[in-house]
């Protein structure tokens, strides 16, 4: 149903740094575009937020039906340590260290990133493009802004000429810097740069001799530069203009306002109409980052396996945590605060799996109609869904009050009260409907039962039947742990 066409929509621009009424380029289509992993590493929880927080937005214009494109890439070539324009590929780094092949490395955790979203009940994303995959493409765009002017190559690299660009446009338009402050971390070993000025960012590096991720261009057997990936990529997918691009908070500089600078340039058109930015999950009140080791998987959160941790929990308890906050405000990780989230959680799935059984009148006594508007209205306030929440914990109340007839409502009134809810926390939120550990015990029968026909199983040296029922033991979550008292299990 296109619902959008009743529902204004206001997203906050980081661009204009103020709420815009969402208009997409093309009536019932929307563009967005998401930066994706430096597939170097597994992801931390850090950045699961912030792919969370696209997901739900991703879901919303779903939800309003729109038809989306969502690309979402995947870096894996060109991303040096520090975000700088020197130094090393993190990725061949990872895998100089290793001893492996790079793509190894991007291959690993590629699968990881994959695997870890799945477990969280990500939707996939339309396009999930490759830098390495668009080198051609990249090599095109950069030809391009030579062409136009804009970059001059040294010694077989190629840069961004930001002071001749900030001539006729304005660099720094979206983070806002002056400058003299736009200076792009540059670590020459020699304390010598090829760059004419501190501003320019590389588009193309000339690989030193152990570099192994190398491409062959017209200037040097090298790489491209880490930004160019997003301009090519979004372009090739979504066209000179498209509708959103998001992001974590952190890329605002340099990555984005390069991303400008060098889509700008080849089109003579601004790419982006609204730029929307996550913000930050902090452990400790700082930033998450693999590189101080402040950091939590998304793993260890489903295994329990963190001293910080008290015990393992569902995914969509971490979901339902982060979507408590606004994305566009900083949230603070603690055991619990997860704890408060869970309870929060599952207090709002009990009372939507109550929905069933409640039985309808003649009349209604509460106002569904005006109920789902505050809801909507939440949402389109910037996906606000801190305020969501709180309409949907109004809605758990009413769902106590029909269960004891204080309230009632018509069966269609009550058919739309389901509808809504259901909408909102599985689609919308993404949220999924989990059993509670403590309700489990009915499956303990069960187990104990397969448990015994498996120490049979053995006993008679039977072990293709022995695995065959630790298999369907796995199926249930369970793992066994033989030992010599015998064989005990743990449920995941
Ligand atoms: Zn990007």
């Amino acid at each position: 149903m296109e619902i959008y066409k009743e529902n204004q929509l206001k997203i906050y621009n980081s661009l204009s740094k103020s709420k815009e009424l969402f208009k997409p380029l093309t009536e019932g289509r929307v563009g967005m575009y998401v930066c994706g992993p430096t597939v170097y590493s597994n992801v931390h929880l850090g950045n699961v937020r912030t792919f969370m927080s696209f997901d739900m937005v991703f879901r919303y214009f779903l939800h309003l039906g729109y038809k989306v494109r969502y690309v979402r890439n995947i870096t894996d070539a060109g991303h040096l340590e520090n975000d700088a324009d020197e130094g090393e590929d993190r990725i061949a780094k990872k895998a100089r260290l290793e001893h492996i092949e790079p793509m190894e490395v991007v291959q690993r955790y590629t699968v990881d990133f994959h695997k870890t979203l799945e477990k969280y009940n990500f939707l996939p994303p339309s396009i999930e493009p490759t830098a390495t995959g668009h080198i051609v493409e990249q090599i095109e765009m950069i030809k391009e802004i030579l062409e136009k002017g804009l970059a001059y190559e040294v010694n077989g690299s190629v840069y961004f000429d930001v002071l001749k660009y900030n001539e006729s446009a304005h660099y720094g338009i979206l983070s806002g810097r002056k400058m003299e402050d736009a200076i792009h971390n540059t670590r020459a070993l020699d304390g010598q740069s090829d760059k004419k000025n501190p501003q320019d960012f590389a588009l193309w590096k000339k690989a030193e001799e152990r570099h192994i991720m190398r491409w062959t261009s017209p200037w040097s057997d090298g790489f491209p530069g880490w930004h160019l990936e997003c301009s090519v990529m979004s372009t090739k997918y979504l066209g000179e203009q498209f509708d959103i691009h998001g992001g974590g908070m952190d890329l605002k500089f340099p990555h984005h306002e390069c991303e400008i600078a060098q889509s700008q340039t080849c089109s003579g058109k601004t790419p982006v109409n609204y730029w929307m930015h996550a913000n930050m999950l902090l452990l400790n009140s700082q930033k998450m980052a693999k590189s101080t080791g402040n950091y939590i998987l998304p793993n260890e959160i489903l295994t329990g396996e963190n001293p910080i941790l008290s015990k393992a929990f569902a995914p969509s308890v971490v979901r339902f945590f982060n979507l408590q906050a606004h994305y566009r405000s900083v949230l603070d990780f603690s055991n619990d605060a997860l704890e408060a989230s869970e309870k929060g959680y599952y207090k709002l799935i009990d009372a939507v799996n109550s929905l069933d059984v409640i039985a309808t009148s003649a009349t209604s006594t509460f106002d569904v109609t005006a109920w789902k508007k505050q809801c909507y209205s939440a949402m389109n306030d910037d996906f606000n869904t801190p305020v969501l929440i709180a309409h949907l914990f109004e809605a758990v109340k009413i769902i106590n009050q029909l269960k004891e007839q204080k309230t009632t409502l018509t069966a269609t009134d009550l058919e739309d009260f389901k509808n809504t809810i259901h909408a909102f926390v599985f689609d919308v939120m993404g949220l999924t409907n989990e059993t509670k550990q403590e309700s489990s015990n009915a499956l303990d029968g069960v187990v104990e039962l397969l448990i015994k026909l498996r120490k049979e199983a053995r006993d008679n040296k039977d072990w293709a039947l022995s695995d065959q029922i630790r298999d369907e033991l796995l199926v249930l979550g369970i793992q066994l742990k033989d030992g010599r008292e015998g064989t005990s299990f743990s449920m995941n």
